[in-house]
């Protein structure tokens, strides 16, 4: 399909309602993307068509659910290009693709141990390795980033070693839009710590750029339904099979069991083991339907569309007296964070809001990050494959008001 913004937005019934009695312009792609009509008539199809319970089932629409489920992880599977569709764990988003990793391992950590995430991390990629750290005594090493959000690759390099257990590290941040050069990093991790298992967070990643874990090499992959215009509470963990096969369960109850005693159970095969409990089924297939549906687009006009958004609201930053740019990696995407002269972001957030435009303000779940880099909080406005520049030049007409209002 050819690019056409205009009707991509058809698409997307929630882009042609208005709030505050003013069309809306949603720049907040990065805390959640809107939904297409083929994912919302996903989710209607499977409840109204097809409910069920999956593998468990001796009827017609348990089976049919079961084969609607299992199709949906074949999608999701060669979406990130999986070698293998057992890779593929279904959670209910990165945060807790990201848990199920770093609470096996902080069963594996030892003292001497290191663990190594960076600056740029969001707390679900960070809280989640202090915990693991501190429960298991390894030592959490933090990658500084230089003052543009960009990774500093040689502080990077230099806190690699044979005593690095794990990596963690987010394909593109979210306060910021810095793009990693991730299959680089993994590049030197393999060289220089040839122990270190590698995890990627793709939440913000996956909406911007394909993914082939295989060539990444990384072990683990983590990313949600929501931030690729799917439904909320579904995600998904890839894992390198080898290394999953033997992780520590996550959570133990039906499905994942093999056998079961009173006395002691033993663990299925993948991927039901890291799967217990009753799935969300509706949002599985949703999340397929909506990975189709962004593959019907070519990722090079995706991406040079999403680089015209960003290049117009940079340039009308610059020409923006007082308005400061917070991150300007030269590798970057989808996120346009910055301050207004002293104005509080909360209060730039709720006067854009009142003219229809929807954006983001605080810490962006990065408390320490913005720390680094001097600020309480930024205001964020994030783009999708559904923004006009129009929304852009509406953004900064937006901005003169809240300045005039915040003099
Ligand atoms: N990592 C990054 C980089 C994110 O942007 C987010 C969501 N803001 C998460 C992890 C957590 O994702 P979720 O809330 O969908 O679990």
């Amino acid at each position: 399909m050819s690019f056409d913004v205009l009707a991509i937005r058809e698409q997307f019934p929630i882009l042609s309602r208005e709030v505050h009695g003013k069309p809306l312009v949603y720049l907040d792609s990065a805390a959640t993307t809107q939904k297409p009509q083929a994912v919302i008539d996903a989710l209607v199809d499977f409840y109204t068509q097809c409910n069920s319970n999956v593998h468990r089932g001796a009827h017609f629409l348990s089976d049919e659910a079961t084969r609607r489920f299992e199709a949906a992880r074949d999608t999701v599977a060669g979406f990130v290009n999986a070698a293998h569709r057992e890779e593929l764990i279904w959670t209910s988003g990165t945060t807790e693709s990201i848990n199920i990793v770093a609470k096996g391992m902080a069963q594996r950590l030892q003292p001497g141990d290191e663990v190594v995430v960076t600056e740029l991390e969001h707390h679900a990629n960070l809280v989640t390795w202090q915990q693991a750290c501190l429960a298991s005594g390894a030592s959490l090493k933090v990658a500084p980033i230089e003052d543009n959000g960009a990774l500093n690759l040689a502080a990077f390099e230099a806190l690699l070693s044979a005593n690095t257990a794990f990596v963690a590290m987010p394909q593109v941040s979210n306060a910021l839009g810095t793009v990693n050069p991730v299959q680089q990093l993994i590049m030197l991790i393999r060289r220089l710590a040839p122990k270190a298992l590698v995890l990627v967070d793709g939440a913000q990643g996956v909406a911007h750029s394909t993914v082939d874990v295989q060539a990444l090499d990384c072990d683990f992959y983590a990313f949600s339904a929501h931030k690729l215009f799917g439904p909320t509470g579904v995600g998904a963990l890839w894992g390198r099979r080898s290394v999953l096969e033997n992780w520590p369960v996550w959570l133990t109850g039906g499905e994942m069991i093999a056998t079961v005693t009173y006395q002691n159970a033993t663990w299925g095969p993948l991927p039901s083991r890291l799967e217990a409990g009753t799935p969300n089924i509706a949002g599985a297939i949703a999340m397929a339907a909506a990975i189709k549906w962004f593959q019907q687009f070519n990722m090079v006009d995706v991406q040079r569309h999403e680089a015209e958004l960003m290049a117009r609201a940079v340039a009308l930053g610059n020409e923006f007296e007082g308005l400061r740019l917070v991150g300007n990696a030269p590798d970057k995407v989808g996120v346009y964070s910055f301050v207004l002269g002293a104005g509080h972001p909360a209060d730039v957030g709720f006067i854009l809001d009142r003219q229809g435009i929807a954006i983001r303000t605080g810490d962006h779940c990065a408390q320490p990050l913005m720390k680094r880099l001097g600020v309480p909080g930024t205001a964020r406005a994030s783009f999708s494959i559904y923004n006009t520049l129009d929304e852009v030049e509406q953004l900064f007409v937006g901005l003169r008001k809240a300045q005039e209002m915040l003099a």
